[in-house]
């Protein structure tokens, strides 16, 4: 077997070029290099106890598919909020924790476009990673404030099979984290279940960078605030 792009004979065991492989991996590096910034493992692995969910799609990690190829345990993944690829810095507050599809999504959407070339506008660094979509995506009728003061709203996700957008709403108790026992309800529906029936509902903070599964009487939940502004 020989590499149509590079000529190269080594294959990994998926069949990927290893001289292709290794080509890419040495550009990103000189693009971290180039943009800057760094993050110790202390403040990832600190990062990644206080993320429960993935960043982009928000579910939670027991929602995640396992990885196709086993030698990968876990579903998250390190993520920039604004990608390498587009100036992103290596610091940790550029650093969000991702699972590996919206990861390889993200990344394969990046290479998409450096081959037609057809570049999207190349985010400015600090005008704030996904903000915008995650304003439109959340429901302002109330809000959660946890023990840490932080705020965050109930989100609509969207299902990756069916491509709807809905509130994800689960029973109390336990056992409510998985896509089964949840429920995908409108605006008017979810408010009523979780205000009145004490259901938990997707949340997330503004910045994004605080994602779960709240309720009434959550022990992370200080106050429920009506009509959040
Ligand atoms: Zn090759
Ligand atoms: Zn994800």
């Amino acid at each position: 077997m020989i590499c149509t792009k590079c000529g190269g004979t080594r294959f990994n065991s998926w069949n990927r070029c290893m001289d292709c492989r290794n080509q890419r991996a040495k550009v990103r590096a000189e693009r971290v290099k180039k943009n800057g910034g760094s993050h110790t493992s202390t403040e990832w692995k600190s990062l990644l106890a206080n993320s429960p969910n993935c960043a982009e799609c928000v579910r939670p990690w027991a929602e995640i598919p396992p990885r196709p190829d086993p030698r990968y345990k876990h579903p998250w993944t390190k993520g920039h909020k604004i990608p390498i690829y587009h100036g992103g810095s290596d610091d940790i507050s550029n650093i969000q924790v991702e699972c590996y599809e919206c990861n390889f999504r993200k990344n394969a959407g990046a290479l998409g476009r450096a081959r037609t070339g057809n570049t999207n506008p190349v985010k400015k660094p600090n005008s704030g990673n996904n903000m915008p979509t995650a304003q439109e995506r959340i429901s302002r009728r109330f809000s959660f404030i946890l023990n840490n003061g932080t705020e965050v709203f109930p989100v609509q996700m969207k299902r990756r099979d069916t491509g709807t957008i809905a509130f994800r709403v689960s029973p109390g108790g336990t056992g409510g984290n998985t896509l089964e026992a949840s429920e995908e309800v409108d605006e008017e529906t979810m408010v009523r279940k979780v205000l009145e029936e004490g259901y938990a509902v997707r949340c997330r903070s503004l910045d994004g960078n605080t994602n779960g599964l709240y309720k009434h009487g959550h022990r992370s939940v200080r106050e429920i605030r009506r009509n959040a502004t």
